[in-house]
């Protein structure tokens, strides 16, 4: 049977690996790498890096920007003084993907001359020599040394993305240039027409080597190179926010896009996506499909769709393989997305944005794209950063055809009109516009550059946005009333988290139930716990029963957690590690559990157990003293408290705002006087999710400065 004969060729080429395979697969690597446009440059370059400090290069997406330059600079020589090149990534899937890639282009394993780092997860060793990253996670590495001192090149990735990270980053690496030049040339703090952050963060360096830059003897920092990686055709905002900087441009290969637009507006855009999906299958040649969605779990429903349907088509129409790629998908589910299709079958990519431009998948001749992303907005109402989907820019649309065309000439289906599309936005706004500044505050003052507001950003954020964010992290205490950084607030500015999640655990290592609360914010710092797939939603109801404390969802997250660990532990002393890890996800499977997150979960937790044990907190369990653990969560979380109106909606306290808890919450039909929560989301109305039951005396008593008691 054909497709037996198709099994058993992917079978061979990525399984049973022989040596000939080997061979002709670094060949092949080889040539790919020889053909890719950007190879042409190699030279010039390479010669651009040496002759400039700062960069920016333009390229199309595909061109082999991220893969190819940090092993040209690592060829010619840019290590050479012990500094290790640098790439920073918006997004963690990239990261990983590409650091990937291109260990295996050098033909070498992953971490050790080439590695990745991003949040919860460090691949690198002392031999890592090209280290690809998130831009967060660099961020974090500049409040441990603030010269960012291993790094001889900082290449900012996807500039284009313009993310809060990204925006703050430039910001601090324009400084850090700035220091370690100075550090050479001997001159310190004296510029005075620099702008007040240079001198922060200098004067911060200087503090913290007391004084060592000030007599330039004893050490002395490399200079910085840095260059700046953008798809966007425009490159001037970069260049004049790095005084006129360079700008060189890469020629893509761009073969022409078809773009088609329904002739009326589409209603239900996955069975659009759908029918669309299977128009190509059946009716154009060959090629493979990239399908652009909003996140896992619009993927996961379309891929089961994509599979129900096939089993309606006759044999012969069913080669058609999907393959899923999110950031929250394992990685070595998200590398399958680049091995070729087999001989007679065809790929769809069910992708989110990820694919527009930070990875680029070969052998794509056609893109379906809705027209829509998920993305982060800020109520500055509420004080709350929500994820919502909105509708794609202009330049993301003109992205996402673009990855039709990079093998030959593609179509792409845009499913939404062509009058929509001239009303959709030139550009996306930076995210540092969107989204909530308190976290990035905290970190500008723990690097300390406490003028936020006249921070040198490449784009200001909205004063608001920042005076909001100060406000909340004054209520924190992270600040102080003449808004310095607290001792709380610099503790909280260690830990990787949301700075209510770090100031919930500092609470609660004084409330003696830091145990707890370590595993209810692993627990909240990942997407959706519960699976309930929709053909089964009774099933996974009566699951989720056994967990459900009546006191809300923060103690139903502790006992799936604990539950999930005694089985798991259980089974360690039986079985084998991997044995128990298998065991766990069938467990997981049984009760309606998504093994992916609750697995993401189990690793944020045993991070940030070190982290908390580094900062000398005691990590005290409460055992089973629920009141004491719902009292402390209320007094972390009290921003957001709500209590229940006549009509049984609930009004926020601090905003007023008027909202619903969301159906999954365990409490949804209880309907408790007074909650706290950790997130609202907007649909038709506004929800809050992941909430608890807790007494408003509590709010008075422990949060004094905000509540009092009511008449
Ligand atoms: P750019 O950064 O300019 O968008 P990349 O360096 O990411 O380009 O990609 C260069 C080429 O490498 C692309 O043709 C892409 O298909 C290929 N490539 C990248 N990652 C992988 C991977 N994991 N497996 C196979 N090919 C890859
Ligand atoms: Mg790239």
């Amino acid at each position: 049977m054909p497709s037996m004969a198709a099994n058993n060729f992917s079978r061979n080429t990525h399984q049973n690996q022989t040596k000939g395979d080997f061979v002709s697969r670094k060949q092949k690597i080889e040539q790919q790498r020889k053909n890719l446009p950007i190879a042409a440059v190699e030279r010039r370059l390479v010669e651009e890096v040496r002759n400039n400090d700062t960069l920016i290069i333009v390229g199309e997406t595909g061109s082999g920007k991220t893969t190819q330059l940090p092993q040209y600079l690592f060829k010619w020589g840019f290590c050479r003084d012990g500094g290790i090149i640098g790439i920073t990534q918006p997004r963690r899937v990239a990261a990983i993907t590409v650091a990937k890639r291109v260990a295996e282009e050098c033909g070498i394993p992953l971490g050790q001359k080439v590695g990745y780092a991003i949040r919860f997860e460090d691949v690198t060793s002392g031999q890592t020599k090209i280290k690809y990253m998130t831009d967060g996670l660099l961020l974090r590495e500049a409040l441990l040394d603030p010269y960012l001192s291993k790094y001889s090149v900082i290449i900012v990735d996807e500039a284009h993305e313009r993310t809060i990270h990204t925006d703050v980053l430039l910001g601090l690496l324009k400084n850090v240039q700035k220091a370690r030049s100075k550090s050479i040339n001997g001159v310190v703090n004296t510029d005075h027409n620099s702008s007040n952050n240079g001198h922060a963060l200098e004067e911060r360096i200087d503090n913290q080597n007391d004084g060592i830059l000030k007599s330039c003897q004893v050490k002395k920092y490399n200079p910085l190179k840095l260059i700046i990686m953008s798809a966007s055709l425009d490159a001037r905002v970069f260049s004049e926010y790095f005084g006129g900087a360079k700008a060189v441009h890469v020629q893509g290969r761009q073969f022409p896009v078809d773009i088609f637009y329904t002739h009326k507006p589409e209603t239900d855009c996955i069975d659009a996506a759908l029918i669309t999906i299977f128009q190509i299958h059946l009716e154009e040649g060959p090629g493979d499909v990239l399908v652009f969605l909003t996140g896992q779990e619009e993927i996961e429903s379309v891929e089961r769709l994509i599979h129900e349907r096939l089993r309606q088509l006759p044999e012969c129409s069913r080669k058609l393989l999907t393959f899923p790629i999110f950031s929250s998908l394992p990685s070595e589910k998200q590398m399958r997305v680049f091995m070729p299709s087999p001989a007679g079958h065809r790929k769809v990519i069910l992708a989110t944005n990820i694919a527009e431009t930070s990875v680029t998948i070969p052998g794509i001749r056609y893109v379906v794209d809705p027209g829509l992303v998920k993305a982060r907005t800020y109520d500055p109402k509420m004080g709350v950063d929500s994820l919502i989907i909105v509708t794609t820019s202009k330049a993301q649309a003109l992205q996402r055809s673009g990855r039709a065309g990079r093998d030959g000439p593609g179509k792409c289906y845009r499913l939404y009109q062509e009058s929509f599309f001239e009303k959709l936005t030139d550009s996306t706004l930076p995210e540092i516009k969107r989204c909530d500044l308190s976290n990035v505050v905290l970190q500008l003052k723990a690097l300390g550059i406490d003028d936020v507001i006249n921070f040198d950003f490449i784009e200001k954020p909205d004063r608001t946005a920042v005076v909001n964010s100060l406000w909340s992290l004054y209520l924190l205490g992270a600040v102080t009333e003449d808004n310095k950084l607290s001792d709380v607030g610099r503790q909280m500015a260690r830990l990787p988290l949301d700075p209510v999640y770090s100031k919930a655990l500092i609470v609660a290592s004084q409330f003696g139930c830091l145990k707890e609360m370590l595993i209810c914010v692993a627990m909240l710092s990942v997407e959706s716990i519960f699976y309930a797939p929709r053909e089964k939603l009774e099933e996974s109801r009566n699951a989720l029963k056994s967990f459900a404390s009546p006191e809300g969802d923060h103690l139903t997250l502790l006992n799936v957690y604990r539950a999930a660990d005694e089985f798991f532990q259980k089974n360690k002393m039986v079985h084998s590690e991997e044995k128990a890890e298998k065991n766990l996800r069938k467990w997981c499977k049984d009760n309606y559990i998504n093994s992916r997150s609750l697995k993401h979960a189990r690793d944020i937790h045993s991070q940030i157990v070190r982290n908390v044990e580094q900062m000398g907190l005691r990590v005290t369990s409460c055992e089973d003293d629920t009141l004491l653990l719902r009292r402390c969560l209320a007094a972390s979380f009290f921003l957001k408290a709500a209590m229940k109106q006549p009509d049984g909606a609930y009004r926020v306290t601090l905003s007023g705002l008027i909202v619903q808890i969301h159906p999954s919450s365990v409490l949804f039909r209880a309907k408790p006087e007074c909650i706290v929560f950790n997130e609202l989301v907007h649909t038709n109305h506004s929800y809050v999710r992941n909430v608890s039951r807790i007494d408003y005396l509590w709010l008075v008593e422990l949060a004094p400065h905000l509540y009092a008691v009511q008449d």
